[in-house]
Order: structure tokens, then C-alpha cells, then sequence
């Protein structure tokens, strides 16, 4: 069904609540497994139902953000989701004590109830006003980011619009951009680090009140890490010290010689990987599309399928217009099946990793559409990231048809962005774990761990406090996960490890590659991360010698590409 013709109607909260009620009851009644089977498929015909038509509210509220009538219904979403939750608890109290347990997970599998077990010890109605006092700081937090008039050149500027000024190839220029941003993060000091320590505290606070030694505890379980712990992820990023961060270094060296700049190189300097400037699309946003569309053509009958689906359907919404809110996600529409994209074009190398990176996302939740139960349809999060980050990849090929003469650049910069990438979004991570490990420590101190682990993840950059904020060993603060979704950050890392083996496979025999990375994305949700890269043949991050395999491998290409001419 097209997205224009998809209907919606108000899900009544009371009906809702009722027909919960009455499925825990009867669930908990259930003198055999067809019928608690029964109940449960119900449940989850309500689920796909309900949360249809709030994804509904959702898009259109996003894709006209002042639509009178979707902005209301956004409001009513927003008071109803809560209480609706409420009640879902009960029922997956009721599953998770089902005397068929053993029953549902012969035909459904276990990680259902695995995750389950972990969302059960992340909440307790005693934290109930610490959860809502987080939400308030998190709104704080973006509010005051999202306010930013930030004056340059004459004018004002939100961050947002910052972004292209902060990459611009005048060195001057570019590095006023960066001081000028700094600045408005300095100005606001004192009040990022008064949001983030009562945060921390109160994190604390719900981490012990449910049980942990402290907010780590808590915070893995809502992460949904049902395959490894602390320990797995320690030794993560030793193996990153260890194989990543030397190779990074050297990129950065090559860079800092290329662009002419010198070496520590400065944030601003950093952000500059070709002294002619990064690559652009050599084509508009309906040629984006088109080249998309065939790119995933190319790829079989299946992939062939699926984005016309998505284009005939009208499951993309990727053109900035004003008045249409920012960023870009993906999501899925359960009762119709059907994945839904939404981005911003805005004439960057963005624009390709929308309809690359955003569509291995859809790519998931299209082969997964018929999967039961709906919260099997994808994995957590580290695994989703696989799915987009390596889709990326395979559109190398059509790297040519996106970027024209700058190809080659763009070529050089993905690969060496990503492998940048993981020290940075390990340093993220280690450094949460020392802020929730101390949740005493004062800002200053929080201050120096962040200074003290840039030198041992990021050693190109220079912390001179040449530029505010940045040169000062406080830019996490403007990293928003670390304020909106703690823990959430090596997710990406770990993702990456298993993209660089299909990246090397790729190399090799595209076809093989190409076959992995299908096995592991119909598997969508019913494996754990570890399950899935284990049912595709392919090493989990965990390994000593992953990394330091991935690393050689990128080495050697990077040693053989022909720089010649992408300065
Ligand atoms: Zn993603």
C-alpha cells in the first residue's frame, strides 16, 4: 500500500488497555500452549496495530511538523506511550512466568525472553521519577543545543549550519568557524556541566536502587547486551590501542602532509581530510535516487524487489523542504510491512550514505517482515549497525556514478573515515565507563579523563587550548549520545569490526561477501549479535586477532592505493 493511502485512526487508550488486561488474563489461564499461543499471536496482531498508527503520527508529524492535525496526535502519542507501557509490562510478566515458556521458545527462540529478562531488571516503580527527571535533563540538554545562535562572519548560526564552515578548505577561515563554535559550548560551561553531573548521580541512584554496584549494570541491560559484558568490551579496546589506533595514526600523519598543516593536527585541521575539499555528489537528489534504485538492482532479484517496494509505495521521504523536521532515521510500519526512510538531502557525501546506509537498515526490516514475534524483526543495535555501515560498502562499486571525477577521493576518505572512526567511538565508551565507575568525580576531573584518553586513542590531535572547548579536552560535551543515550557508542565500533571483514571479503571474492552478509540479515532478530556473526562464518569483535586481521588487510590497501591526484 502507498504511504498516502495508509490510514490512521486514533488508537483508543482504554480499548487498549482492556484488550492487555484481558490477554494476561487469559494467558495466565492458558491450560495448553495453542492456546497461550493463541493469546500471544493476538497480542502481537495488537502490538503491529497500535504501533502502526503512533509510527504513522510519527512520520507525518516530522514530515510536516506544523500540521495542526498530526501535531495534536504527536501530543496525544506522547501522553498515551507511557501508559501503554505500563500495561505491556504486565503482559510480559505474564510471558516471561508462562508455564509454556519452554513451548514458545522451541518455536520462537529463545533471545525473546532472554531480552526480556534484561528489560524486567531496568525498571522498578520506585525509579519511576528519576526516569522522568532524566527525560526533563535530556530536553534541557538538547533544547540548549538546539538554541545555539552562534555569530559569524556577520551572521547567526546553529550548529547545524555550522557544519559546512567547520570543513571549509581556507584554513582561516575554517578554523574561525571552529573557535566561533567553541565559544558558544564555553559560554554554556558551566550549565553542560551542571546537566551532565546531576545525570550522573541520578543514574547512579537508579543503578543502585535496582540492584547494581552502580549505573554500569543497569546500563548494559538496557542496552540490550545479552551476549557479552564489561569484560568482553575491555578487551575490545585494548585490541583497538593495540591494532586500530596505530593505523589511524598513520592516516592522520599522511593527512596532516597532505592537506600542508602541521602534525598534531588541530580539530580544525583534523576535519580537513583534502586540501581541495571533501567529495561532493556530482549529481541532484533525483539522480541520487535513480543511481540508488539501480545500485540495489544490481545486486539480485531480491534487493531488486525490495527497493521498488520502497519506491513504488512511497516508503521514501528524503528531500529537505522547509518546515520538515531534521536528521534522517528508518523505521518500519508493522501492519503494512513496510519500511519507511527519512532524511534531508543537502548535497553532501551525506546524501549517499541516506540511500546506502539508511536502506541496508530497510533492507533488514523488509526481509524480516514476516518474522513473529514483531521484536524479533531486528536486532540490537550493534548488530542493526552491520546491516547499514556494511550496505555502504558494497555501494563502493557505484562510487563513480555518485561522485564523477571525485570518486576516488570518496573511496580513500570511507574507508579511512571508518577506521578513524573506532578509536574515537572507543574513547567515547572508556570514558563512560570511568564517569559512571567515579560518579563523584567533579566536572574538572571528568575534564582531565577526557584530555588523558585523547592522548591514548586520538594522539594526531593537539590539546593546546588553541580553540575553546575543543583544545580545552571538553568536547564530549557536545557528543549527544553521551548525554542522551549513555553506553550507547562502542555499538558503532563493535558494528565496524564486523564490516571490515566483509570489506576484506569483499576484496577477495564479492560474491562470498555479498552471501555472508545476507545470511546474517535474514537472521534479523532471532540470534544475538555474537549468533548472528557466528551463522554468517565470521569473527566476533571480541577476538584478539579480528581486529589486527582487519587492520593488516586495510593497511595493504591503503599502502597500494594511488593517492596521485586526490590531494
Ligand atoms: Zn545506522
Amino acid at each position: 500500500m502507498k504511504f498516502s493511502q495508509m490510514e490512521y485512526k486514533r488508537p483508543g487508550l482504554d480499548e487498549i488497555k482492556a484488550g492487555l488486561s484481558r490477554m494476561v488474563k487469559q494467558l495466565e489461564q492458558a491450560v495448553s500452549f495453542q492456546e497461550a499461543e493463541r493469546v500471544f499471536l493476538e497480542k502481537e496482531a495488537q502490538t503491529a496495530r497500535v504501533q502502526t498508527m503512533f509510527t504513522l503520527v510519527f512520520i507525518r508529524h516530522t514530515i510536516v511538523t506544523r500540521d495542526p492535525f498530526y501535531t495534536v496526535e504527536q501530543e496525544y502519542a506522547d501522553s498515551a506511550l507511557p501508559v501503554i507501557e505500563e500495561a505491556v509490562q504486565q503482559w510480559n510478566a505474564a510471558l516471561l512466568a508462562s508455564p509454556y515458556r519452554a513451548e514458545f521458545e522451541a518455536k520462537y527462540g529463545s533471545v525473546m525472553f532472554v531480552n526480556l529478562e534484561l528489560e524486567k531488571k531496568t525498571f522498578d516503580a520506585s525509579i519511576i521519577s528519576s526516569l522522568q527527571r532524566e527525560n526533563a535533563l535530556v530536553t534541557e540538554y538538547t533544547d540548549l543545543l538546539a538554541s545555539a545562535q552562534i555569530p559569524f562572519e556577520g551572521g547567526l548560526y546553529t550548529l547545524a549550519q555550522m557544519v559546512p564552515l567547520k570543513l571549509d578548505r581556507c584554513d582561516s577561515r575554517r578554523l574561525a568557524a571552529w573557535k566561533a563554535e567553541g565559544a558558544f559550548y564555553n559560554a554554556h560551561a558551566d550549565k553542560l556541566d551542571a546537566i551532565f553531573a546531576e545525570m550522573t548521580s541520578l543514574r547512579d541512584a537508579m543503578g543502585r536502587a535496582l540492584g547494581f554496584d552502580n549505573y554500569l549494570g543497569l546500563g548494559y541491560c538496557r542496552m540490550t547486551r545479552n551476549c557479552y559484558g564489561p569484560a568482553e568490551l575491555e578487551r575490545f579496546r585494548e585490541n583497538v590501542r593495540r591494532h586500530v589506533v596505530p593505523l589511524a595514526e598513520r592516516l592522520k600523519a599522511e593527512q596532516a602532509r597532505r592537506i600542508g598543516r602541521p602534525y598534531p593536527l588541530d580539530y580544525a585541521d583534523d576535519a580537513l581530510s583534502f586540501r581541495s575539499g571533501n567529495p561532493v555528489p556530482c549529481i541532484d537528489s533525483e539522480g541520487i535516487l535513480a543511481a540508488g534504485r539501480d545500485f540495489f538492482h544490481s545486486l539480485g532479484d531480491e534487493t531488486a524487489q525490495f527497493i521498488d517496494f520502497m519506491f513504488d509505495n512511497e516508503l521514501l521521504d528524503v528531500t529537505a523542504r522547509k518546515g520538515k523536521a531534521g536528521g534522517g532515521y528508518c523505521t518500519e510500519l508493522y501492519a503494512y510491512k513496510s519500511p519507511f526512510i527519512f532524511a534531508n538531502f543537502n548535497g553532501t557525501a551525506d546524501d549517499i550514505g541516506v540511500i546506502t546506509h539508511e536502506a541496508g537498515h530497510a533492507l533488514n526490516s523488509y526481509l524480516a517482515r514476516d518474522i513473529l514475534p514483531l521484536a524479533n524483526q531486528s536486532p540490537s543495535a550493534e548488530a542493526c549497525e552491520v546491516h547499514s555501515t556494511s550496505m555502504e560498502f558494497f555501494a563502493d562499486t557505484y562510487a563513480e556514478t555518485f561522485f564523477g571525477s571525485g570518486a576516488r577521493k570518496y573511496l580513500y576518505a570511507h574507508l579511512a573515515d571508518l577506521i578513524t572512526f573506532i578509536p574515537y567511538g572507543t574513547q567515547v565508551d572508556h570514558f563512560q565507563h570511568l564517569v559512571y565507575e567515579k560518579p563523584d568525580m567533579t566536572p574538572g576531573q571528568r575534564h582531565d579523563a577526557w584530555r588523558e584518553l585523547t592522548a591514548v586513542y586520538m594522539p594526531w590531535l593537539r590539546l593546546d587550548g588553541a580553540i575553546p572547548f575543543y583544545g580545552e579536552g571538553r568536547s564530549w560535551q557536545q557528543k549527544h549520545h553521551i548525554y542522551e543515550n549513555p553506553l550507547y557508542y562502542i555499538d558503532y565500533c563493535l558494528a565496524d569490526a564486523v564490516v571490515l571483514q566483509l570489506w576484506a571479503e569483499m576484496l577477495e571474492n564479492r560474491g562470498a561477501a555479498w552471501e555472508k552478509y545476507l545470511r546474517y540479515t535474514r537472521l534479523a532478530g532471532t540470534k544475538t549479535f555474537i549468533g548472528l556473526i557466528e551463522a554468517a562464518g565470521l569473527k566476533t569483535p571480541f577476538e584478539d586477532d579480528t581486529l589486527r586481521a582487519v587492520c593488516e588487510k586495510a593497511a595493504q590497501w591503503f599502502d597500494t592505493f594511488d593517492t596521485a591526484g586526490i590531494e
